[in-house]
């Protein structure tokens, strides 16, 4: 039997990356004290057989899916003043994009 995809066992790592253009072509500003909006990397191990795992996209590069734990990177923006940290969905909410 041929098998359809390709399978990635053990710890791979996943950079999650839908960041809009405007993420880096203007300033952001926190809702909530207008201080300025830095971006930074967060990263979360998920295992593709824990409950959380339907929350993140396990696809691979080439059509196939990774299995075991995964390293997921994304970006979010943290406020410099108050340090409050907000999803890039967030912010394209209350910037109205
Ligand atoms: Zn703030």
């Amino acid at each position: 039997m041929k098998l359809k995809f390709k399978f990635w066992f053990g710890n791979s790592t996943k950079h999650i990356i839908d960041n809009p253009i405007w993420l880096y072509t203007k300033k952001h500003y926190c809702p909530e004290c207008r201080g300025e909006l830095r971006r930074v990397d967060i990263s979360k191990v998920v295992n593709s057989k824990s409950p959380e795992a339907r929350d993140y996209d396990f696809s691979a590069p080439g059509g196939g899916f990774y299995h075991g734990n995964v390293k997921f990177i994304w970006t979010e923006l943290r406020c410099s003043r108050c340090g409050k940290q907000y999803t890039v969905k967030e912010i394209k909410k209350r910037e109205n994009y």
